[in-house]
């Protein structure tokens, strides 16, 4: 399904969509003075750029490295090439321990390789603890911002999901009278969990370790009673040395959310004792994209979500119109990058505003790539017929001056009795939210001409 059919059901309540709008815009703005207040954030974003250019240049060697440090530190690393080979290792550790039940910190790579219905039709019982991915998860939907999961949702229907599945007082629509219910039933899961799983969002070759970042805690809570903690990452998220972690971390919250820091950043570089942990290192495509010299910088990205904030059509058209794990900007170079036959339409659901380029933290030229994809859209024949027949119009006109100016003599008469029924009909998506302009006296060429004849009197 295109991205303009998905986004037309969203759209259709307005009002979710003003405040949809209202609410990340806000998101934004805190960015906006968090980024203010650090005097060298241009320094950092250079920085931070140059670093994961530098490494993505040499991430085999990297991986080698971080591999070799994991081991040496007792931890268990594992390769998985798709998503397939990761959902397969997960579940070949959990069956070796006779796990059944699994708790899980927000982690958007497994969510990228389904594994919560993988591993459900298995038999294992698995538990988001973010709370924003418990409630997507509850209502079995998936998640439609990657830092803010549940921000589609308002709290009157957390409440009333709530009510339903937790047995909470109805009408309750209070914040904190709800994250209490939450808390409790999460607290039971994460007492009792066979296994905690955890994404990555920084690992450090020198170390061979990795930090988790998340504001609830859910991550150290998730990992710290199990007796087996598995991190599933993508093999992006690769920095070389300890010391550039400052960097991102410093990057990362004041880009998602416009907190200084994330509260908790949590850094595993050994299992506990009496515990295994595993990494689960994951290509699935990523190398695919990290030899498309065009495109690899969006593996640059840490997913702080800054480019779906201030992004015009992410926060009219939601997360779940993209059909994608990741939405937004970065998703609509991504997932087509990936898929361009699947994803044909993201490129499209962009304003070219380039909003999207200057918040990024690792200064992914968002905007140019999406133009640029466009254009490989085009060449592969993947345009659909709605959007190919008017530019082959449109190009054949262009080509032949004296056929524009005709065209422009023609157009002029004919719509100013055009019947309405021809423009704003089924059949013509241009006119659905469009009115078209009164037909001008004259030709701008003959204004013009009229003018300059004026001036040289
Ligand atoms: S592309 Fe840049 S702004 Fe968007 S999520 Fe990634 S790092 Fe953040």
């Amino acid at each position: 399904m295109s991205h303009a059919t998905a986004a037309r059901e969203f759209i259709a309540d307005s009002q979710r969509t003003k405040w949809h709008d209202e609410t990340i815009w806000f998101v934004r703005h805190k960015r906006d003075l968090a980024a203010a207040s650090v005097p060298e954030w241009e320094l950092l974003r250079s920085t931070a750029s140059a670093i994961k250019r530098h490494t993505l240049s040499r991430l085999d060697e990297y991986l080698e490295q971080f591999e070799q440090n994991a081991i040496r530190h007792g931890i268990k690393v594992h390769w998985a090439r798709d998503a397939a080979e990761h959902n397969e290792i997960v579940l070949k550790l959990l069956k070796e321990k006779g796990v059944t039940n699994i708790v899980k910190s927000k982690s958007m790579l497994t969510e990228e390789c389904g594994l919560n219905p993988y591993l459900e039709a298995a038999g294992i019982e698995v538990v988001d603890t973010d709370l924003g991915e418990r409630i997507v998860q509850m209502r079995k939907e998936h998640p439609s911002h990657i830092v803010l999961p549940a921000i589609h949702i308002k709290k009157e229907e957390v409440g009333e999901l709530f009510h339903e599945q937790l047995g909470t007082e109805a009408g309750a629509a209070d914040p904190n009278y709800l994250t209490e219910a939450a808390r409790n039933h999460l607290r039971d899961k994460l007492l009792n969990a066979g296994a905690g799983l955890t994404g990555v969002n920084f690992a450090i070759a020198e170390t061979g370790g990795i930090v988790v970042c998340t504001n609830e805690g859910n991550a150290d809570l998730g990992t710290a009673l199990p007796p087996i903690h598995i991190a599933s990452m993508g093999i992006e998220k690769l920095i070389p040395r300890l010391e550039h972690l400052g960097v991102f971390l410093r990057l990362l919250a004041r880009s998602a959310t416009g907190q200084p820091i994330t509260a908790y950043s949590s850094h595993f570089h050994r299992p506990r004792e009496g515990q295994e942990m595993h990494i689960i290192l994951v290509d699935n495509g990523r190398s695919g994209i990290l030899a498309d010299e065009d495109f690899n910088r969006s593996l640059n990205c840490i997913r702080c979500g800054a480019c779906l904030n201030t992004c015009p059509v992410y926060r009219r058209s939601g997360g779940h119109s993209y059909h994608a794990t990741v939405p937004g900007p970065i998703g609509s170079v991504i997932n087509p990058v990936r898929d361009p036959a699947k994803f044909e339409s993201l490129p499209f659901a962009c304003s070219l505003c380039g909003s999207c380029s200057e918040v990024c933290p690792v200064k992914i030229p968002l905007h140019h790539q999406l133009y640029a994809l466009r254009g490989v859209i085009a060449e592969r024949g993947l345009l659909p017929l709605s959007k190919r027949a008017p530019l082959w119009f449109a190009t054949a006109v262009f080509r032949r001056p004296w056929l524009y100016r005709a065209g422009g003599r023609m157009a002029r008469m004919v719509l100013r009795c055009l019947p309405r029924a021809l423009v704003y009909n089924r059949l013509n998506p241009w006119g659905r939210q469009r009115e078209l302009p009164v037909v001008p006296e004259q030709s701008f060429r003959r204004a013009y001409a009229d003018r300059q004849a004026k001036r040289s009197k």
